[in-house]
């Protein structure tokens, strides 16, 4: 309350253009100011491998380990059935797509451990599996936590001990 009405002016209008500026990468969906995010522009990152998270937080977290080389698919949410969110409504349709045009090698499911993780994670593996080979990342991680929250170490885990999704 003490600020000066200029200085809140200013921060108002640098919020407003943060937020003018932040879009989506239109083959990820990750957070950018660009149309394709650096990461999908990245050609030392393998294009053959995609790893599906629930949210960009999710991918800045993984990002954080240096462990993962490969490209990202933001899917904007999980299916939950009891808050009204069915597959359509997350970026289910676009992963198919780009699975199917590209020639993917691998999609690792990086999801939440939770009953709206594990939902999401069996949809998309049976979608997949005609197109590509489907791994989830391994439960290193506490049950019912977010992804975001997870240290390095436990993360990297993770992605190492990665099964097969049979
Ligand atoms: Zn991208």
């Amino acid at each position: 309350m003490r600020q000066p009405d200029e200085k809140i002016r200013n921060f108002s209008n640098a919020l407003l253009n943060a937020h003018n500026q932040v879009g989506q990468c239109q083959q990820c969906f990750h957070l950018t100011a660009s149309k394709i995010c650096e990461i999908c522009n990245n050609i030392e990152r393998d294009k053959t491998l995609i790893c599906v998270v629930a949210d960009s937080r999710d991918l800045l977290a993984l990002e954080r380990t240096r462990e993962y080389k490969g490209k990202y698919h933001v899917l904007g949410g999980l299916i939950s059935p009891m808050d009204g969110i069915g597959p359509e409504m997350i970026e289910i349709t676009s992963l198919i797509q780009r699975v199917d045009k590209n020639s993917i090698k691998e999609v690792i499911l990086a999801l939440t451990p939770s009953v709206e993780g594990d939902t999401t994670s069996l949809y998309l593996a049976k979608l997949l599996k005609p197109f590509a080979k489907v791994t989830r990342i391994a439960y290193g991680l506490p049950v019912g936590s977010e992804l975001e929250y997870a240290d390095e170490v436990t993360l990297s885990r993770a992605l190492e001990g990665r099964i097969n999704m049979d």
